[in-house]
């Protein structure tokens, strides 16, 4: 839906475009060329986040640039993954306190659970310890384009903590913990190493090389939009902190203050 927003927001620049030129009032003409032009690039830089095409999108929402239909929104494969380990709030404050570099990779489910008031009392915690902590954002991480910048910044997060995913994603080999908070489809591995997975080519941030991964989710039964379950939660150096994101982080800021 939000790429279908920005394609009509784009043709809505275009028509005000057309519209100057038949009145010949330059101004309009060039609003409406920046209006045309604006929606065009934020759609295409969506579709390319998502390795979809713009068509597919626009029809019916399926269908990635492999060929393979995708349900989008949920239905997807479910697959036997195997054992996962479960972890405390105690060991994860634990985990962070003691690493010397740590990203955050909020997705989606950090901003249902409006968890961000607990994860910037982390960071300030960690920072005050010497951990150097910074987030790394997907560019369709959550349900709108934006929507993880914008709640991070609304608790206070500083900005220059805050990286694109093709600016911090080769970092993750040299760090010590990544927290995957509410996270699913932005951070699966499958999309590198799986062809035959609905999100094959998708960018996502390769949160599984860190150290250890610590992953947030209220349950192993559910998946994320796409439909699919993430190997990542699954992984040797992966545990998961099980509960509302902003329960659990909450337990963890406690455990820090404590430490
Ligand atoms: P996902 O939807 O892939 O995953 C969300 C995760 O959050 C799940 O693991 C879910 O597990 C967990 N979760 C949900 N609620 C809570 C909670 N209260 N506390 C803790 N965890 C919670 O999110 P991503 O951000 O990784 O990916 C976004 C997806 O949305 C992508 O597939 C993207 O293409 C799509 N999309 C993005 C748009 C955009 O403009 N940004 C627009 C439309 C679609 P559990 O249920 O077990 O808690």
């Amino acid at each position: 839906m939000p790429v279908v927003i920005t394609v009509l927001n784009s043709y809505s620049g275009w028509a005000l475009a057309a519209e100057g030129a038949l009145l010949r009032d330059p101004l309009l003409a060039s609003v409406g060329a920046l209006i045309g032009f604006s929606g065009a690039i934020l759609t295409t830089i969506m579709c390319d986040a998502m390795n979809r095409e713009v068509v597919s999108v626009v029809l019916g929402g399926v269908g990635t640039k492999g060929g393979v239909a995708a349900p989008a929104g949920g239905g997807g494969e479910k697959r036997e993954m195997g054992d996962w380990r479960e972890c405390s709030a105690e060991r994860a404050a634990s985990a962070l306190a003691t690493a010397k570099s740590v990203i955050i990779v909020p997705g989606y489910g950090l901003a249902v659970a409006k968890a961000q008031y607990a994860v910037a009392d982390i960071v300030r915690s960690l920072t005050e310890k010497g951990v150097r902590v910074r987030f790394g954002i997907h560019p369709v991480a959550g349900r709108m384009p934006g929507q993880l910048n914008v709640v991070l910044a609304e608790a206070g997060v500083p900005y220059d903590i805050v990286e694109e995913m093709e600016d911090i994603n080769a970092d993750f080999d040299e760090t010590d913990v990544a927290l995957v908070v509410g996270a699913s489809d932005t951070v699966n591995r499958d999309a590198e190493e799986d062809p035959a997975s609905i999100i094959a080519g998708m960018p996502v941030l390769r949160v599984w090389k860190a150290n250890t991964v610590i992953g947030l989710k209220r349950s192993m039964g559910s998946t994320g939009y796409a439909g699919v379950d993430n190997p990542v939660f699954y992984g040797e150096n992966t545990e998961m902190l099980i509960g509302d994101a902003k329960d659990t982080l909450s337990a963890v800021r406690d455990e820090l203050s404590r430490a």
